[in-house]
């Protein structure tokens, strides 16, 4: 934030900045930068951080908006423009319009729609605000639907727990029971065992997302030169649509990424599901044994490994 300091650069590249950090953490990349006409100051900035915050109104303008009335002691931003790299939603120009902006400055062209009091010009660097977002959808296309993100925070790993609570109570008794299903999920799954386990042997947790919607989760931890795969679970309605295969891709990449030769990790034998599952990955069966968990529990269950040496 600069506000009182003359504003030499066009307000429009620092929009695309802002957007260029709206995509760094994943998100459709929209910047919005508010300039008072007088002085060309930089009175507010906001980026899109609907996932993020979990925010279906967290867009770029609102959040300059917000900022600008606060850096400017008002709602009334009148005097001001507003730049921002895509065409504003009808929300948003509806924050524009109440705010009192006197103009607002988009760049690539959205679903046109009809402009209120406020003059909307659209066009306005319109090349490099347009490739910035067709950069976005292409990388994110390569990646795939799927993203990891990693369990920090308590409240984090409290969610975690709940989603491994509702899928092992609906996968698991028909293979070990219920009352080894709830051990074992008080043992491995529960939010003091994560966080126990993430602190002490370091475990990495992390949320499986679909288009931002918690589909299931996964935990890690490296085990000498290979990755051990400890937990991956999805929920239900989600299994069967090659999301495992995307999670499997992007934990060998991390392999890879961290000199580990292979994925290795431990099923069931009774498991048939997830077995042909890994199988089908290219994983293949390099032992089996059990071991014993307490209160009279053990598992018993096939050691599976991957080679990720050779695919790229
Ligand atoms: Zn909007």
């Amino acid at each position: 934030m600069n506000s009182d300091r003359t504003h030499t650069a066009d307000p429009m590249e620092r929009a695309l900045a802002l957007a260029d950090e709206a995509a760094r953490m994943g998100e459709v990349p929209v910047g919005a930068v508010i300039v008072r006409d007088s002085d060309g100051s930089v009175v507010g900035e906001g980026y899109n951080r609907r996932e993020t915050d979990r925010d279906p109104t967290a867009h770029a303008e609102i959040a300059a908006i917000r900022q600008a009335a606060q850096i400017l002691g008002g709602w009334r931003l009148s005097g001001c423009t507003m730049y921002v790299t895509l065409e504003p939603c009808p929300m948003c120009r509806g924050a524009a319009v109440n705010a009192r902006l006197d103009r607002v400055i988009y760049g690539a062209s959205d679903t046109s729609q009809g402009s209120f009091e406020v003059s909307f010009d659209g066009g306005y660097m319109a090349d490099r605000c347009k490739e910035t977002i067709k950069l976005f959808f292409k990388r994110r296309r390569k990646m795939g639907k799927i993203r990891l993100v990693e369990a920090k925070t308590d409240d984090q790993f409290r969610r975690i727990a709940a989603i491994a609570d509702e899928i092992w109570h609906d996968y698991f008794p028909l293979i070990i029971g219920e009352d080894q299903t709830d051990y074992m999920v008080y043992l491995f799954c529960s939010f003091d065992a994560m966080k126990e386990k993430a602190a002490t042997e370091d475990y990495i947790y992390y949320f499986i997302k679909a288009d931002g919607e918690d589909v299931g989760y996964t935990a890690i931890r490296t085990d000498g030169d290979r990755l051990f795969l400890s937990k991956l679970y999805l929920y239900k309605e989600h299994r069967g649509r090659k999301y495992a295969k995307e999670v499997m891709e992007i934990l060998s990449a991390y392999a890879r990424e961290h000199g580990l030769r292979a994925v290795w990790l431990t099923v069931n034998k009774h498991n048939d599901l997830a077995i042909a599952s890994y199988e089908a990955m290219g994983f293949v069966r390099i032992g089996e044994g059990k071991s014993f968990i307490g209160n009279g529990f053990y598992m018993d269950d096939y050691y599976y490994e991957l080679d990720v040496t050779k695919a790229e």
